[in-house]
């Protein structure tokens, strides 16, 4: 069913605004002192051993320092100060596996098992500073390896556990881990698979700085085992120490390393740091999800290879002593209900999760989310990529049951945490928009020569002032960080996406400027012409390229995927494009719409237009490594070769 295709602004309903942690005067306080608010956001959601002496330093700048002075530790404040504060028996974790097993794990257990974790990783001779690589599923074992390298402040460097034995093998040398955490496999789809095969590939290629693979055992599958190299996880933290104490790290101490998605080009090594991005995810959890530990039960269906699992399932959750739900496998498995079954089964209050999830559900029909029990639902996050208005729509009506506020966060593996975002008990909720920076933060739409402006307009996505979670650069590529994100607007920091702002001052997000198209002068956004591609009935998902064209500079090409049911007809096309004049205007009408099974994705599910575009242009197809599957692109270009237009 079409969604309302009106999309008024939903206001909070009167008892959600008098109950929100996060109200209407924190815009007002962080205008008039942003750094007195943060230092406030910093004492109340941080426990610090050392306080800090200076708020900001930007002296060094793009290289900023927050936090001065101050000590903490991370894992400590994730998992110790709860249980210290008197709630040990709260569950931390409810695990679900994708066979059906589930664990629940309270703040004491997980105290427990963080500290022999963290004895096992220095019975190891891993020391403060050494980098510890981590290539495993979605387990406890997981949160529990992230928590215990926070814990003696060794960074670690997740690597998604779909990545190949090439990946992981760069990754790992790009970082010089000096310990490899995985595990022997997991399960997808019903079926048992194995990771540390990878990891065998990866340091059989050479990884001078591995001295040991520390190995979770989750399916029992068989796996190669070298002596003196390999030990196992459990063992390991059997033969350990139960009492391990938390020592303190400058706010500035290194906490990990992280890869962007790769949906523009190679992928980065993000460096972030303990203090200011502890304060940040922490804060943004409360204030955005409206979080209250005592009563939700939340699940961020994220995976910790990616930064919304580093900072909205292990660092900000924890931190803020949520009861969260983690989960192994895929959606669909054993049927396409599973999510709203597990939903159902821990009571689910808040779910964030992403628009490609959200299409893919929609795609799959109503029918499966109706056969559960949802109202538990209060509030939906979105995170990742645009939400298409249609996809917003059915997300609150089919699984919010129309009474959800919707967050639609924007933010990036750079930024940390959530940094343009509504806040649930103040803001009127426009389906697509991300709408305000959160208070604390400065963005601006700009112009090519980097001037702010103002009314509505489209330009330029950038921040203007620095803020606590950001990146503090790449990983040994101080050049490369000034390169890419500070050279093209000095003293702003470039986020690559574009948007638009609205007469209301909201802001829509455009896509990554090199996807902007220009078709006879008029600059025409990939998101806008897939969102008017998606309130098309027939369609469930759809990517926008601009390819060169004689006539016109850049000409739009579509590539769409039809809703379940749906055959692709002789006028499907005409009539798509039809469509899009009709919600857009006839100059955002694709010169050439392909309709195909599946597009190129990132592993965290994002579109990879490049790639489309290197199709639409006729050429081979560049770097694909961060691609799910590789098949998708020979099937794409064998329609392209073969439709003539
Ligand atoms: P790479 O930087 O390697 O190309 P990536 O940008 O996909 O990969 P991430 O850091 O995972 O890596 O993604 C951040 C990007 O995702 C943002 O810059 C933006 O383009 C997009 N994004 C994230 N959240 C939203 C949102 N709520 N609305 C629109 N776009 C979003
Ligand atoms: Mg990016």
């Amino acid at each position: 069913m079409a969604e309302d295709q009106s999309h008024a602004p939903v206001p909070p309903s009167p008892e959600f605004a008098a109950a929100a942690n996060a109200k209407a005067d924190l815009y007002e306080a962080a205008s008039a002192d942003r750094l007195a608010f943060w230092a406030e956001q910093a004492r109340e959601n941080v426990e610090w051993a050392d306080d800090f002496t200076e708020v900001l330093d930007w002296s060094d700048a793009p290289f900023a320092k927050w936090f001065v002075g101050g000590t903490l530790n991370v894992a400590a404040n994730c998992v110790d100060r709860h249980v210290a504060a008197g709630n040990g028996d709260r569950v931390a974790l409810h695990f679900e596996g994708e066979p059906g097993d589930s664990r629940s794990v309270t703040y004491a257990e997980l105290e427990a098992e963080v500290k022999k974790a963290a004895n096992a990783l220095l019975a190891l001779g891993v020391e403060k500073g050494d980098r510890v690589a981590i290539y495993v599923p979605m387990l406890v074992e997981s949160v529990v390896a992230m928590l215990a390298c926070a814990r003696i402040g060794a960074p670690h460097s997740v690597v998604f556990g779909g990545f190949s034995a090439d990946a992981l093998h760069s990754r790992i040398n790009d970082a010089e881990a000096k310990v490899v955490i995985t595990c022997d496999g997991s399960y997808r789809r019903g079926k048992p698979t194995t990771l540390k095969p990878a990891v065998d590939a990866a340091l059989d290629k050479g990884c001078p700085s591995v001295t040991n693979v520390l190995v979770i055992r989750r399916n029992g599958e068989d796996v190669a085992w070298t002596e003196g190299r390999d030990v196992w996880w459990h063992e390991a933290l059997e033969a350990a120490e139960a009492e391990h104490t938390a020592e303190p790290v400058d706010a500035e101490h290194p906490l990990f390393i992280l890869y962007t998605s790769g949906t523009t080009g190679k992928p980065k090594g993000i460096l972030h740091t303990s203090g200011g991005y502890l304060v940040q995810t922490t804060w943004t959890t409360r204030s955005v999800f409206d979080l209250k530990p005592e009563t939700d039960v939340y699940w961020c269906t994220a995976d910790i290879g990616w930064v919304t699992g580093h900072s909205y399932v292990v660092y900000g959750p924890l931190s803020a002593g949520a009861t969260q739900v983690i989960y192994e496998g895929t959606p669909d498995t054993p049927d396409k209900d599973r999510w709203w079954a597990v939903a159902e089964k821990f009571g689910v209050t808040i779910l964030y999760t992403a628009p490609t999830a959200i299409r893919t559900c929609m795609k799959w029909g109503e029918e499966h989310p109706a056969k559960h029990d949802l109202s538990k639902l209060r509030v939906l996050g979105s995170v990742g990529e645009n939400i298409n208005p249609e996809a917003w729509s059915w997300y609150r009506r089919v699984i919010g049951g129309d009474r959800t506020p919707i967050v639609d966060t924007w933010w990036q593996t750079e930024t940390g945490a959530q940094m343009i975002a509504p806040l649930p008990g103040v803001t009127a909720l426009k389906a697509g928009s991300a709408q305000v920076p959160l208070p604390g933060i400065v963005a601006d739409v700009v112009d090519d020569a980097g001037e702010p402006i103002e009314g509505e307009t489209a330009g330029y996505l950038v921040l203007s002032e620095p803020w606590p979670s950001m990146l503090r650069g790449l990983w040994k590529d101080d050049q490369r960080y000034k390169d890419t994100y500070w050279a093209r607007f000095p003293g702003k920091y470039f986020a690559g996406d574009g948007a638009r702002r609205d007469a209301d001052g909201d802001i829509w997000l455009l896509g990554r400027v090199d996807d902007v198209m220009n078709v006879s002068g008029h600059r025409l956004s990939t998101a806008e012409i897939e969102s008017a591609l998606v309130s098309h009935p027939d369609v469930a998902e759809a990517a926008v390229v601009g390819a060169t064209d004689e006539t016109t500079g850049q000409a739009v090409v579509a590539f769409v995927i039809l809703r379940g049911g749906h055959e692709e007809g002789p006028d499907t096309v005409a009539d798509l494009r039809a469509h899009v004049g009709r919600e857009i205007g006839p100059i955002a009408k694709p010169r050439s719409i392909m309709v195909v099974a599946e597009l190129p994705k990132t592993r965290s599910g994002k579109i990879m237009r490049r790639l489309l575009r290197d199709v639409a242009e006729n050429r081979e197809p560049g770097d694909v490594t961060t691609l799910t599957d590789s098949s998708v692109m020979d099937s794409i270009r064998a329609g392209a070769s073969g439709s003539a237009d």
